[in-house]
């Protein structure tokens, strides 16, 4: 089996509410998701997303990902898509670094694979554990009043694992929001305070230690040796997210003992490959990660799902997903659903997204020829 062709979109995808994190600091109202499809000559098509969360959150932007593929998709064309590994060798010989632009081409040929062996995706990466995975809210930085409306309206839908967006220059606000949201807590909810690193180390540690949290802080500040810092002084677990980047990236953070768990998004990390390889890292060093991805569609987060699915239940907090602050949806019903605070993953072969190809409209670049 060869790849045939490789199919790019551009799609602007509005946010049904502008959303605000790191303290106010970033404002989001829309992403810039870029999909792709890869065709076999055999008939099977395989389909990726890259979305990074505006083009202030990560060192990634939707026009870089479109910028690379002029240099990565005729790298694939003519190869088989089930060389996963080799390929990302490959793209990562042409294209050091940009693994968000990497991402979607790696994931499209997992859905290749999976598809080839007959399988869901999950299977091809690990296999099921347990039945289904729990999903968790995101609650948008706020007032304290705001910020428990909304944790009441998530545990309305389901919702029993949050993640609320923190961090400014204000640690008496902040104390004032932890404190609001504690004491509306159920006995079997959960919140991850997510600062996304807003707080300089000596706010993180005034913060945290002033307040009786039961739960996970994340991302606290910028760098890997503040959160370090940070750490050493606090007694809340930390969960550490936008710092990392690279395997490398996780190994200094278990050397530092810096965190007890990690977010792992494959669209961050350079697709599901490099996203298993620290998942698997996660496991044998005792983490527990909340695995999702950066941004997207159905599309995206369900690739997500599919790693977080397989698994282990004890070292796997909620996965969170993005299409739900979406106002469009490629691909109604399919893939990763929330369906009373938990996704059950289609059995179908492969990755289980097919987008609609009225919603998707013409294809913004074709590459069909290897490079001569
Ligand atoms: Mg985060």
């Amino acid at each position: 089996m060869k790849i045939a062709r490789v199919s790019v979109w551009q799609k602007t995808l509005p946010l049904i509410h502008p959303y605000w994190l790191s303290g106010g600091r970033l404002k989001f109202e829309s992403l810039d998701s870029t999909i792709m499809r890869l065709d076999t000559d055999e008939g099977l098509s395989g389909w990726g997303e890259g979305c990074p969360w505006g083009h202030t959150y990560l060192p990634a932007f939707g026009g870089g990902i479109r910028a690379a593929m002029d240099l990565l998709a005729p790298l694939l064309i003519g190869q088989d898509p089930r060389q996963i590994d080799g390929l990302n060798r490959v793209m990562d010989a042409a294209l050091p670094g940009h693994p968000y632009a990497k991402a979607p081409l790696d994931i499209a040929l997992w859905d290749l694979a999976a598809q080839a062996a007959d399988v869901p995706l999950f299977v091809m990466l690990g296999g099921a554990q347990g039945r289904s995975t729990p999903v968790n809210s995101s609650i948008s930085t706020g007032t304290p009043e705001e910020m428990v409306d909304l944790i009441l309206s998530a545990r309305a839908e389901g919702y029993r694992t949050h993640s609320a967006k923190i961090g400014g220059s204000n640690p008496a606000l902040d104390v004032a929001r932890i404190e609001a949201i504690e004491a509306v807590l159920q006995n079997d909810e959960q919140v991850t305070y997510d600062v996304n690193r807003a707080w300089t180390p000596s706010q993180a540690v005034e913060v945290m230690n002033a307040v009786s949290a039961r739960s996970w802080f994340e991302q606290p500040c910028e760098t890997l040796d503040q959160c370090s810092h940070v750490r050493g002084l606090t007694g809340q677990p930390i969960m550490l997210d936008e710092c990392l980047h690279s395997f490398q990236d996780h190994l200094e953070a278990w050397k530092l003992g810096a965190c007890e768990g990690v977010k792992v998004k494959p669209n961050r990390l350079g697709g599901l490959s490099k996203a298993r390889q620290v998942r698997d890292f996660g496991v044998s060093v005792g983490w527990r990660m909340h695995i999702e991805d950066v941004g997207g569609t159905v599309i995206a987060d369900t690739a997500a799902l599919h790693l977080a699915f397989s698994t282990p239940e004890e070292h796997r907090l909620a996965s969170w997903l993005c299409h739900a602050h979406l106002t469009d949806d490629p691909a109604p019903g399919q893939g990763a659903r929330n369906k009373d605070g938990v996704v059950v993953l289609p059995r179908t072969p492969g990755l289980g997204v097919v987008p609609d190809e009225d919603w998707l409209g013409p294809p913004a670049t074709v590459y069909d020829r290897a490079l001569s």
